[in-house]
């Protein structure tokens, strides 16, 4: 394995702007990785090899004629399939949208490019970010490289593990009740959730409007920053984009001292239901931040309780609307009736059928039922009102301390096929995650060790809207902590991936 793979971004972006590597190098470097390793990991969907050596050229040739380039111009990237790249097959991992190739590029996508990053490919999901294993994506799962008959998490397994395994240095995620952090957490690598309005959401085939945001997903706290630069701040094609620019994280990430910070631990995000050593990695790193001089108190959030059910009914209803669009007529695939009369209904409903998984029509069955008439106030309009509830308890424990701390996930990595046949224990997965995207506040995820199982934990830090730069001020602090107590960072414990033989 090329040394280059091992490197952060912001490694190598130093590399190349002193001239000891390449963009070419470097993204070549990746993509024999990915030859080398994803028949195993199954991380991506889609490996644009071509176009990502083109743009590596590109940026090579404007550095040797002496353009000035963005920080991160050469450093290669794999973004999820969920969000729209012009040119290229965007599928969200879904049988309905097989082979589709958009007309446009996302907002992220377009400042990915202006940035000059290479684009390796597009990384496996849950079918339409729907899950918390990625075992309901359309083309097989992608495996955690840490055992490889292991989840790695959902519904942004893809990015996570294409970040463990070392084929991509940096990674686009996508967080509707924990898909960016979830991941992060069972895979030893670090992801942001922005502030709703953070990040465009222009070009993300959404999923829940109220509830979707981008983000970065990374090895390391400091590339999450340099990356939330690239890709934040307003954008008019998005109308719930909020005004200010995305500045601040990477100092942040650099210089982040916690002496004097409030650091509040929920007590509902623990305890019962948690794995005795995720709640042992979790205290551990609280008391590293401690003795670097935070103040730990306990707060309560006692509407939390009941997140997890109106999340489980807004995001269906949400769902269910946006993903009417498919109806056979207007994107990817499309089939007639067997036999009968081909009428509009029957198509959309013969095209539903055969281009929707299981997971999918659930939750559209469920979210038209929350949204009828007669049910409306019962469902719904009891869950918008428990998302006040949180949102109050939210700006309640806010008043006593400056960022709130749990565990991202209550277990580690879980084995293949273990929840797949019972969704209640998968939607337990996102307990911790699910009520920042309730209150559309930003959260952090990075690992703080290992459990009894050797595998990795994740350590969640929430802070409120728009104090994004807090999750990279304590972030930043306790990953050094952390390298320093634990002679590394956690990825370095991962076992070696087999290459296969070329
Ligand atoms: N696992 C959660 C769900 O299934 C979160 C998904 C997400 O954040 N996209 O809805």
């Amino acid at each position: 394995m090329s040394d280059l793979v091992r490197r952060t971004a912001a490694e190598l972006a130093d590399l190349l702007r002193s001239g000891q590597t390449s963009s070419v190098e470097v993204t070549q470097a990746h993509l024999d990785r990915i030859a080398a390793v994803d028949g195993a990991v199954h991380a991506f969907l889609d490996v644009a090899a071509e176009s990502a050596l083109a743009t590596a050229a590109d940026v090579d040739a404007r550095r040797a004629a002496g353009d000035e380039l963005p920080e991160l111009a050469g450093v290669p990237i794999a973004v999820k399939d969920i969000v729209v790249t012009k040119g290229q097959v965007t599928t969200a991992a879904s049988k309905i949208l097989e082979g589709w190739v958009p007309p446009y590029d996302a907002t992220v996508v377009e400042r990915l490019r202006s940035a000059g990053m290479p684009i390796l490919g597009k990384t496996n999901l849950d079918e339409f970010a729907m899950g918390s294993s990625t075992e309901h994506s359309a083309y097989g799962p992608t495996r955690n490289p840490w055992d490889l008959d292991r989840i790695p998490g959902g519904s942004g397994g893809g990015s996570a593990a294409a970040l463990a395994a070392f084929e991509a240095p940096v990674a686009i995620g996508t967080d509707t009740g924990g898909s960016i952090r979830q991941p992060a957490a069972v895979t030893g690598t670090v992801g942001v959730k922005p502030t709703y309005g953070g990040v465009s959401r222009y070009g993300l085939i959404a999923l829940a409007s109220s509830l979707d945001q981008a983000g970065p997903v990374s090895r390391t706290v400091l590339d999450s920053a340099l990356l939330h630069e690239v890709i934040g701040g307003h954008d008019p094609r998005d109308s719930t984009s909020l005004p200010e620019p995305a500045t601040g994280f990477v100092q942040a990430a650099r210089e982040g001292d916690v002496s004097g910070l409030k650091v509040g631990i929920v007590k509902e995000l623990g305890g019962e239901g948690y794995q005795p050593g995720v709640r042992r990695s979790f205290e551990a790193a609280v008391a590293l931040l401690e003795r670097a001089g935070a103040e730990v108190v306990e707060v309560s959030c006692p509407s939390f309780d009941y997140a997890l059910a109106a999340y489980y009914l807004i995001l269906p209803a949400e769902a269910s609307s946006n993903l009417a669009k498919f109806d056979g007529m207007r994107f990817g695939l499309r089939v007639e009736p067997c036999e009968g009369p081909v009428t509009a209904e029957r198509v959309m409903s013969a095209t539903r059928g055969a281009g929707f998984g299981d997971e999918v029509k659930r939750r559209i069955i469920l979210g038209t039922h929350a949204l009828s008439a007669g049910y409306y106030d019962a469902y719904y309009g009891s869950a918008q009102k428990v998302r006040t509830l949180i949102q109050r308890d939210f700006a309640a424990a806010f008043q006593q301390a400056d960022v709130l701390v749990s565990p991202t996930a209550p277990t580690t990595a879980f084995r293949f096929g273990e929840k797949l046949d019972d969704p209640m224990a998968m939607y337990l997965n996102d307990v911790a995650t699910i009520p920042a995207n309730l209150a559309g506040i930003p959260g952090l995820s990075l690992p703080s060790g290992l459990s009894d199982d050797g595998l990795p934990v994740g350590f969640q830090v929430l802070a409120p809207a728009r104090a994004d730069v807090r999750l990279y001020q304590v972030g930043g602090v306790l990953e050094r902590l952390l390298n320093e107590e634990q002679g590394g960072p956690v990825l370095g414990r991962a076992p070696e991936l087999e290459e296969a033989h070329r």
